[in-house]
């Protein structure tokens, strides 16, 4: 799978709208202290799934909205879109929240549940929790993680996490 583009609106800094192309072979990106590079991360997880509010450097889940600055009011919802191709065929996965409505996901334009995204990212070997995507001091983490956790990095790389989510979904019924 390869992600193609990165459209936000007001989703943390990125309070106007903004569009990325991710041309093949971007590793990284740079830019002055505070300009948005972890949110642009961040940005990518959300949509993927990422739930938890640590990982997001929140408190709560709508702090992933522009919360204002001394010139701009707050805004009311934050979406983020990914546009990802395989094997030719493009499909654009969609989050949006809104304040105080929580947060919905649409693929290809289709109302679809948190876990129909998490299935599309599993099967691709990527998601909120892959390990291509790399943060700040995550290289450390990754050297210093325990043998099962590093275990759960290598299945997700090689692409069967979306093997263990169909069956802790089938052990559930
Ligand atoms: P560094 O090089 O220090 O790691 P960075 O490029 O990773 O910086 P980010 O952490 O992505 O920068 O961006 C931080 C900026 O995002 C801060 O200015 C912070 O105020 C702003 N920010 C974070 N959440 C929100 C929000 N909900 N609303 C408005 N601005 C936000
Ligand atoms: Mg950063």
């Amino acid at each position: 799978m390869q992600i193609k583009r990165l459209r936000l609106a007001g989703f943390k800094s990125f309070v106007d709208p903004a569009d990325l192309a991710i041309e093949p072979g971007l590793t990284g990106v740079v830019g002055p202290n505070g300009c948005g590079k972890s949110n642009l991360l961040e940005a990518l997880r959300w949509t993927m799934g990422e739930n938890s509010a640590k990982s997001l450097r929140g408190a709560g889940m709508e702090d992933v909205i522009f919360a204002g600055t001394a010139t701009r009011p707050p805004r009311d919802f934050a979406e983020v879109s990914i546009l990802t191709e395989v094997d030719g065929d493009e499909t654009e996965v969609v989050r949006r929240i809104e304040r105080g409505a929580g947060s919905a996901y649409r693929i290809d334009g289709r109302d679809v549940r948190a876990k129909d995204v998490a299935l599309l990212f599993a099967d691709s070997a990527t998601g909120a929790h892959s390990p291509a995507l790399v943060s700040q001091n995550r290289i450390g983490a990754i050297i210093a993680a325990k043998p099962t956790d590093r275990r759960a990095m290598l299945e997700e790389a090689a692409g069967i996490a979306g093997l263990h989510v169909r069956r802790r979904d089938a052990e559930a019924k």
